[in-house]
């Protein structure tokens, strides 16, 4: 397909990273170029990841990155190739907002937050002569193809640019702006989408009265989590009616598809996994003298009360015989029955197929129509992973019309000292 207007207008409609991030590149090729958002602001769900540290990428080796995006990483391969970790942080730095590596590997930008690196980005983009119609919400395509949005004072605006990029976000967190309705948008015009469904989420599990009334919001550190062979160590936190947190969100694909599958999920909570079993059988060997079993096992194996409660959980008359006691600790199960809604899950799962895409996230069955961002159908756990993909698609999709516009490359670097208008 070949599209060659002699001022192309390019429509990006949603305002997160993987719509800012494609207005950016368009901006400096010189296009005119509208970005079209529901909400009063743009970028608000980039704002709230920055509430508890913005986890922008990971600094862990490429091929391991890579392997987080499971079976969307063939097709996001070379998409992030192209845009890589150490990319991100460059154009995050060349924004004034340095980078930090954590003690996990996650990369964070200095101030934490993510309020300084939206301001200077928005500035930027204001730079470039990026357009905003904001409080314009989309309601799909016109007969005539035109795009339709409902305007601020609710009056029909319609707009038929020479590409647009499409980038709604996912559903989860609907009130920050992406909840999904996009769906039957494109879905009415014959494209497949995966539903969407939560990833990175808590999970529902049947505590008892005690458990539920007492460690509510109470943290689990220094835990491994096993479900299907696999481990992960980290923290959780104990909810009114389940559990969540990053060792969890870490293991949830796997968990959510096996409640899918079967009705529930059994997971594996390991209270000392820096402790073998058999040191623990040692510990657990010493004689009680007198003590209570919460205050034994408080001293011998280092337990919390949270932890011993959710011994107790498992196994209300704890085993006396300190190899099974040990065997417990180590493996408490956790018998999950749900997965805790999309509203407040950190991100989703399912989207637009990349079968329906060409290799530029162009719709195959819409010619002019990208999609970038969490709208695509790829999951990956916490860490940067998410923000990286979403950057990186983001680009993508911006280069994928300024080839179907025969627009040279020449203006694609994000290099930090040129962020001036190419015309
Ligand atoms: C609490 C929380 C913490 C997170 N922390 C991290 C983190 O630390 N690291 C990380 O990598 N990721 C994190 N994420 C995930 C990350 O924020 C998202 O993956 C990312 O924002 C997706 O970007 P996007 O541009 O695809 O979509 P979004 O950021 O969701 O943007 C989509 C935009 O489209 C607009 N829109 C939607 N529908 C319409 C419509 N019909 N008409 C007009 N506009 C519309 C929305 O208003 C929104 O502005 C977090 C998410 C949450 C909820």
């Amino acid at each position: 397909m070949s599209l060659k207007p002699s001022s192309p207008e390019v429509a990006i409609v949603g305002g997160g990273p993987a719509g800012l991030i494609a207005a950016e590149v368009l901006g400096r090729a010189g296009l005119k170029v509208t970005v079209y958002d529901r909400m009063p602001s743009v970028g608000r769900k980039l704002l709230m990841a920055g509430r508890g540290g913005l986890n922008l990428t990971h600094s862990e080796e490429f091929e391991r990155f890579l392997a987080r995006y499971a079976e969307a990483q063939p097709r996001l391969r070379p998409l992030i190739e192209a845009f890589r970790p150490e990319d991100l942080r460059a154009w995050c730095e060349g924004l004034g907002q340095e980078t930090f590596v954590g003690s996990s590997g996650r990369v964070f930008p200095k101030a934490f937050k993510a309020s300084p690196l939206l301001r200077a980005w928005l500035a930027r983009l204001e730079n470039l002569g990026i357009r905003f119609a904001l409080r314009h919400r989309w309601h799909g395509w016109d007969e005539d193809g035109h795009l339709v949005f409902t305007g601020p004072a609710g009056q029909p605006v319609r707009s038929k640019p020479d590409a647009t990029i499409l980038a709604l976000g996912g559903a989860s967190w609907p009130r920050l702006g992406s909840d999904g309705t996009w769906v039957e948008f494109l879905s009415g015009r014959g494209i497949a989408v995966s539903p969407l469904r939560p990833a990175n989420m808590g999970f529902t599990l049947p505590w008892s009265e005690v458990m539920r009334s007492r460690f509510e919001g109470e943290p689990l550190k220094r835990i491994a989590l096993t479900f299907e062979g696999r481990t992960v160590k980290g923290e959780a936190i104990v909810t009114a009616d389940g559990i969540e947190g990053g060792a969890v969100y870490a293991l949830s694909a796997v968990l959510r598809d096996a409640i899918e599958r079967s009705g529930r999920a059994i997971l594996h909570l390991d209270l000392r996994p820096d402790l073998s079993e058999d040191a623990l059988v040692k510990r657990l060997g010493a004689p009680r003298k007198g003590q209570s079993a919460s205050t034994f096992l408080r001293k011998s194996a280092g337990l919390s009360p949270v932890g011993i409660a959710l011994l107790r959980e498992a196994s209300p008359s704890l085993p006396s015989e300190p190899d099974a006691l040990a065997r417990l600790i180590k493996a408490v199960p956790l018998t999950l029955t749900g997965t805790k809604s999309l509203d407040r899950a950190i991100s989703s799962a399912g989207g637009v197929p990349f079968a329906e895409l060409d290799d530029h996230l162009m719709l195959k069955r819409m010619p002019g129509v990208f999609v970038a961002g969490e709208m695509l159908d790829w999951e990956a756990p916490t860490g940067g992973y998410l923000l990286q993909a979403t950057f990186a698609t983001g680009l993508a999709a911006a280069r994928g019309v300024l080839a179907v516009l025969q627009i040279p490359d020449d203006a694609l670097t994000l290099n930090p000292s040129s962020a001036t208008r190419h015309s």
